[in-house]
């Protein structure tokens, strides 16, 4: 049977052959197209092994051309209708206009990425970025990696390594899928040491670890969950206060990059300013989660193991680009001049229920306000990345009543523009709260298209609940 399905299969040279396949080849190149086409006989070939019917050769080759003209393409932009501000897999912040345009200027030309245009002597990519950082947090010194996982990587081996490092069994987190707390300070040559258990861990857990053996004591911010109930654990003043007791530093994971409280937003996400008055030798944070910016893995603290990190060949591997610094760059410029308000994260973060809603109106009458079936409807945002988790940001939507939502998504996903949008029940939730103003009539074209490629039904249906 297996046998016989799989003597359907046609050659990858007898597809190359095809007219859709040469105009593709001389189009985006016939390795390319060579390429996803041996991809994709080989998944029909596999799974006819177990006796499923492969596709015809039409099928075939447009899956596969799509796929080499996807990949062509690149990353394209999305709209982002799904009310999660950080959306990892949706890149995280958008940065402001003035960071893009920074980026394009770095992109398009040399730049005095590491040399001092006054001295003309070399220096280091990250001297603007951690002056301002300096400035803005207080904090003797600083430097700037590619993300926060480098930076505690490089944190570790620089301290820690062939040292032990104490961490409470609380805090063993895992981050994203690949990034888990045992398997960084493992990859650094640190060697973890557990103490006091997953609710509760006390000072005296840690004072019992210390030994002459210790390298440093880290504390993570449990970004992405929360306990709570019989809970305890000791504060970072407590732990910066036994650390430097013995002489070894204390390095505090905070992940999210708030920088100060008081922002408006509700939060018990520590931020880098309480880290640091707590005593932290070093603070670790994402540049690309609550402070808005680009790709990026900050450090700020005392200015002595900062330089063992400087120095420490791993930094020479984790370091950061030149489009990636220039966007952090206009980030932390537009922070430390106190005008954060620019700031796309910040505005989604900050922006009134009143402001949301009147955008969920805008959409709904411009999808068209006649279609009963675009409601305004209540909603809630999350913050997303990792931060802030059972937050919700009372937000409004456009609650789209379809047959078949999931085949609705999927097309709006796949339009230009492509949106992704939240599937409830029986219908598609579009959060206005991480839709930007003038995205809306581009959101309301996405819609458009995906409602015509429905073929099950010409529309939207009415609500019944509202006769
Ligand atoms: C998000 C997060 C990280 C990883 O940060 P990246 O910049 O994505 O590498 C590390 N630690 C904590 C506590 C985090 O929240």
């Amino acid at each position: 049977m297996a046998v016989d399905v799989r003597r359907k299969i046609p050659s990858v040279d007898g597809l190359l052959r095809s007219d859709p396949a040469r105009r593709a080849s001389a189009y985006l190149g016939r390795s390319l197209v060579k390429r996803t086409l041996g991809d994709v006989l080989d998944e029909a070939r596999r799974a006819a092994a177990n006796g499923i019917e492969p596709p015809a050769d039409e099928i075939l080759l447009a899956r596969a051309l799509g796929r080499a003209s996807r990949a062509a393409h690149g990353t394209v932009p999305v709209i982002n209708a799904t009310g999660v501000i950080l959306h990892t897999n949706l890149g995280r912040a958008p940065l402001p206009e003035r960071a893009a345009r920074a980026v394009a200027h770095a992109a398009r030309s040399y730049t005095d990425l590491e040399v001092d245009r006054v001295t003309g002597r070399r220096t280091t990519r990250g001297r603007n970025a951690e002056l301002l950082l300096t400035a803005i947090t207080g904090s003797e010194s600083a430097l700037v990696v590619n993300n926060c996982a480098a930076a505690l990587l490089l944190a570790m081996s620089a301290l820690a390594k062939g040292k032990q490092v104490i961490v409470s069994r609380g805090e063993l987190i895992e981050i994203g899928g690949e990034f888990r707390i045992p398997d960084i300070l493992s990859a650094s040559g640190a060697k973890l040491v557990e103490v006091g258990t997953t609710n509760r861990t006390r000072l005296t857990d840690y004072r019992s670890a210390l030994g002459d053996r210790t390298g440093a004591i880290l504390k993570v911010h449990p970004s992405n969950y929360r306990m709570v109930g019989f809970t305890a654990a000791p504060t970072a003043t407590d732990l910066a206060t036994l650390a430097r007791s013995r002489s070894i530093p204390f390095v505090y994971d905070i992940g999210s990059g708030l920088l100060h409280h008081g922002h408006g937003h509700p939060s018990d996400e520590p931020s880098v300013s309480d880290a640091l008055t707590a005593g932290a030798d070093l603070v670790t944070f994402s540049a690309d989660k609550l402070l808005g910016g680009p790709q990026a893995g900050l450090v700020v603290g005392r200015a002595d193991p900062i330089r063992r990190l400087r120095r420490h060949p791993i930094a020479r591997a984790v370091r950061i680009g030149r489009m990636q610094i220039a966007a952090l760059e206009q980030i932390l410029a537009i922070v430390a001049a106190e005008r954060e308000d620019e700031l796309p994260v910040f505005r989604m973060l900050r922006d009134p229920p009143d402001v949301v809603r009147a955008r969920a109106q805008r959409l709904s009458e411009t999808i068209g306000g006649e279609l009963e079936g675009a409601r305004v409807v209540r909603s809630g945002s999350a913050v997303g990345g990792g931060s802030m988790p059972g937050t919700e940001l009372p937000s409004w939507a456009v609650r789209l009543r379809v047959p078949n939502p999931d085949a609705f998504v999927a097309r709006l996903r796949t339009g230009t523009p492509a949106a992704f949008a939240r599937v409830q029940e029986d219908g598609v939730l579009l959060d206005c709260r991480t839709v930007a103003d003038d995205e809306v009539p581009h959101l309301a074209r996405a819609v458009w298209y995906a409602l015509e490629g429905d073929d099950e039904h010409d529309g939207l249906h009415g609500d019944p609940d509202e006769g």
